[in-house]
């Protein structure tokens, strides 16, 4: 009996053992949506964990980074434009579309390295510039930028001319200009050597009048007045009166071309005359003296190339032989009427 009774005990012993153990539990961990759970008798302890999302992406929706549940729609791309070195791109995700446009170069220039005309990225090197040699007006020159490097060159010396001339003074001026830009670079006044050029005397006969004054004033002591006469019908005489003690004094210069015309005082086509005669009147002793000082005058008038003394020499020789040639051109002094005591000075263009 009691070990009947010991054994009853130790059953109840067991089953109130069994019965407060129950079950021995497998669990099962958690998830999003059930807490820890005994598979065997579905006995659960603590709660579930809840969804764990991820942000929503271009890709996909919110969604469990345990359970890969979703929520909700996936977002929408925010395109940025495509760009010349990049395609039209998300800015959320980095997702690209399309192509890159390209960059679009401008040629480089001279200062410049090639440049996008849309985003301004450069490329390469700038180019070189295109030299034009320095001028006189310019210094060395880039004919495509206009860029400028030191200082404008020589002037390029080109050949003398005849810029201007004074038969009166007998001068002439020759201008030296620069072959480039045209400026005279120097400028150059000679003595004419000779007044007649192709058979002719250069001097119209105002021309030979005013040189004649001239001289007159400036290398002798006769006071004078010349002038051309056009009273007389076509006939010009150049009338020179001179007032030395007293004593008045005439000559009369007559001008012909080469036809042996008479040249006319006002026309302008009569520049030229080939031959001049003078009647030197010379009524008293004191005439000749004013004849010998105007022939002198005269033969400086013709002749530029002649100093008074070489002058003064010509007029000597002229006297003694009557006839004389000198620099192109010839010379006569002879009676031309020697009841009114006159003579005939004539200076013809030799040749
Ligand atoms: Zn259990
Ligand atoms: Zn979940
Ligand atoms: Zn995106
Ligand atoms: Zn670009
Ligand atoms: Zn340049
Ligand atoms: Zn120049």
């Amino acid at each position: 009996m009691k070990r009947t009774i010991a054994f009853l005990l130790m059953a109840v012993m067991l089953v109130s053992l069994l019965t407060a153990c129950g079950c021995k539990h497998e669990w099962a961990e958690a998830t999003c949506t059930d807490p820890k759970t005994c598979t065997l008798c579905e006995e659960t302890e603590g709660d579930s964990l809840g969804h764990s999302y991820l942000d929503a992406t271009c890709e996909a929706p919110k969604t469990c980074r345990r359970c890969g549940k979703t929520k909700g729609d996936a977002l929408e791309h925010e395109w940025a434009e495509a760009t010349c070195e990049d395609p039209m791109t998300c800015t959320l995700c980095g997702a690209t579309e399309g192509e890159a446009l390209g960059h679009e170069w401008s040629e480089s220039t001279c200062t410049e390295p090639a440049v996008c005309d849309v985003c301004g990225a450069e490329d390469g090197e700038p180019g070189e510039h295109t030299w034009l040699d320095a001028t006189c007006e310019a210094p060395m020159t880039c004919e495509v930028c206009g860029a400028t490097e030191g200082e404008p060159g020589d002037h390029v010396e080109g050949e003398a001319e005849l810029a201007d001339y004074d038969l009166v003074e007998a001068t002439a001026v020759y201008d030296t200009p620069c072959t480039v830009c045209g400026e005279v670079i120097s400028s150059e006044t000679l003595t004419m050597p000779q007044l007649h050029s192709d058979g002719y005397f250069l001097l119209t006969p105002q021309d030979y009048v005013d040189r004649l004054y001239n001289i007159f004033t400036s290398e002798t002591d006769l006071y004078c007045e010349l002038y051309v006469n056009e009273d007389m019908d076509d006939v010009i005489t150049c009338d020179m009166w001179s007032t030395v003690s007293d004593n008045m004094y005439f000559a009369y210069t007559y001008f012909y071309d080469g036809d042996y015309s008479l040249v006319e005082a006002d026309s302008d086509k009569n520049m030229f005359f080939n031959e001049m005669w003078t009647i030197l009147d010379c009524v008293s002793s004191d005439d000749v003296m004013d004849a010998s000082t105007t022939l002198l005058a005269m033969i400086l008038a013709i002749d530029p190339s002649l100093d008074v003394a070489s002058a003064t020499e010509l007029v000597v020789e002229l006297t003694a032989n009557n006839a004389i040639s000198y620099n192109g051109i010839d010379y006569t002094l002879e009676v031309y009427d020697e009841a009114e005591v006159e003579l005939l000075f004539t200076a013809i263009v030799a040749g």
